[in-house]
């Protein structure tokens, strides 16, 4: 860590400190303290992971603060807090975020090294983060691994979520293993870092299809590294957040905690979505599916575990399935 990158730190670590005052500053952070108080974040949440605001009125509030501090524009603008827009007769700098809801970002040791921002309505985007920069690799990042950490490693299990929303809910709930990606895919490094900590992994995503996919992907990525991973389900269109707000944390860990299953698992609750199972063709057309995909499985005894699986499921003998499986093959041919 050399001089420059000192500095960088500094900053953000002033950047974090002057925004969460003025979400607690009486008149500034009223309407931000309001949209936070609509959503169910207590003040003492807000206080563990320095939730702060920049005010919509002000374009440099942020930068004249740091400037004062004797920290170079150019400085501000490699580490994302200042935006300098360059025309043929003057260059302007202002601060990244205003109107936003402003979510500290740190590195395992607990440093500051980028913020993700939320707009206050539906103001589009709704999140905006920090760029990459010396100190942000978003790749390299978990939100909220320097505080779960020690709980991660005591109850040897992570939980993954999509948003800094569904992870505050969660650490508010009680449930302190609870970690998100930074806005995109889950990364290998990403894996690798988890894997440090924990071998076992529960993917929580939201239950719409961007979740599903990306509890796929992060699945696959987190197999590579030899985690065993489950996968969480929400009820349609509902995310971590939501449901926490709505049916409350012991709830969340009996139904949704507790029911994580396989990603195979995962996915035949997926398939039989698409049937209505008291009618008679459907269950056959949703056992066929099944089947068609259990022989996809690598492993035979795989196929064999999740074949006994509908057996029972259905009451059917497995010897019946395992025909069918070969029937199926043999006119695949
Ligand atoms: P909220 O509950 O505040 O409406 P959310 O967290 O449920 O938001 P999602 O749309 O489910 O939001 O997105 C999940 C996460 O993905 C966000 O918390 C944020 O980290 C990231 N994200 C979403 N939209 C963007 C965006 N436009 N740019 C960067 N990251 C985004
Ligand atoms: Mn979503
Ligand atoms: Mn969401
Ligand atoms: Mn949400």
């Amino acid at each position: 860590e050399n001089e420059e990158q000192k500095k960088m730190f500094h900053a953000m670590d002033l950047a974090a400190r002057f925004y969460h005052h003025l979400l607690l500053h009486e008149k500034h952070g009223r309407i931000a303290r309001q949209y936070l108080e609509k959503r169910q974040v207590h003040i003492e949440t807000i206080k563990e992971f320095q939730i702060g605001f920049a005010p919509p009125s002000d374009r440099d509030l942020l930068l004249r603060f740091l400037t004062r501090r004797q920290f170079s524009v150019d400085l501000l603008e490699r580490i994302g807090l200042v935006i300098t827009r360059t025309s043929s007769f003057q260059n302007t700098s202002f601060d990244r975020f205003r109107g936003r809801i402003i979510f500290p970002i740190h590195d395992s040791q607990g440093r500051v090294i980028a913020f993700g921002g939320r707009s206050l309505g539906s103001q589009e985007p709704r999140y905006l983060n920090s760029p990459e920069s010396p100190l942000f690799y978003k790749g390299n990042h978990l939100f909220n691994l320097h505080r779960a950490r020690k709980s991660v490693r005591k109850k040897q299990q992570a939980i993954i979520f999509e948003g800094y929303m569904d992870v505050i809910a969660a650490w508010q709930a009680g449930i302190h293993t609870c970690l998100a990606t930074l806005g995109t895919a889950l990364t290998e490094q990403q894996a690798k870092v988890i894997r440090r900590n924990t071998e076992s992994v529960i993917l929580c995503y939201d239950a719409d299809r961007a979740g599903l996919s990306a509890a796929e992907r992060g699945s696959e990525v987190l197999k590579r590294v030899d985690c065993t991973v489950k996968i969480a389900q929400m009820p349609e269109k509902m995310d971590p957040d939501d449901y926490i707000r709505r049916y409350g944390a012991s709830q969340f860990q009996e139904e949704v905690l507790a029911g994580a299953q396989t990603l195979t698992a995962f996915k035949l609750e997926m398939l039989k979505k698409n049937y209505h199972l008291q009618d008679e063709d459907d269950r056959i057309k949703y056992l066929t599916a099944a089947i068609d995909f259990i022989s996809e499985l690598p492993l035979i005894i795989e196929q064999d575990h999740y074949l006994r699986r509908i057996a029972d499921e259905f009451q059917m003998p497995l010897d019946v399935l395992k025909a069918e499986q070969r029937r199926m093959k043999r006119r695949k041919k």
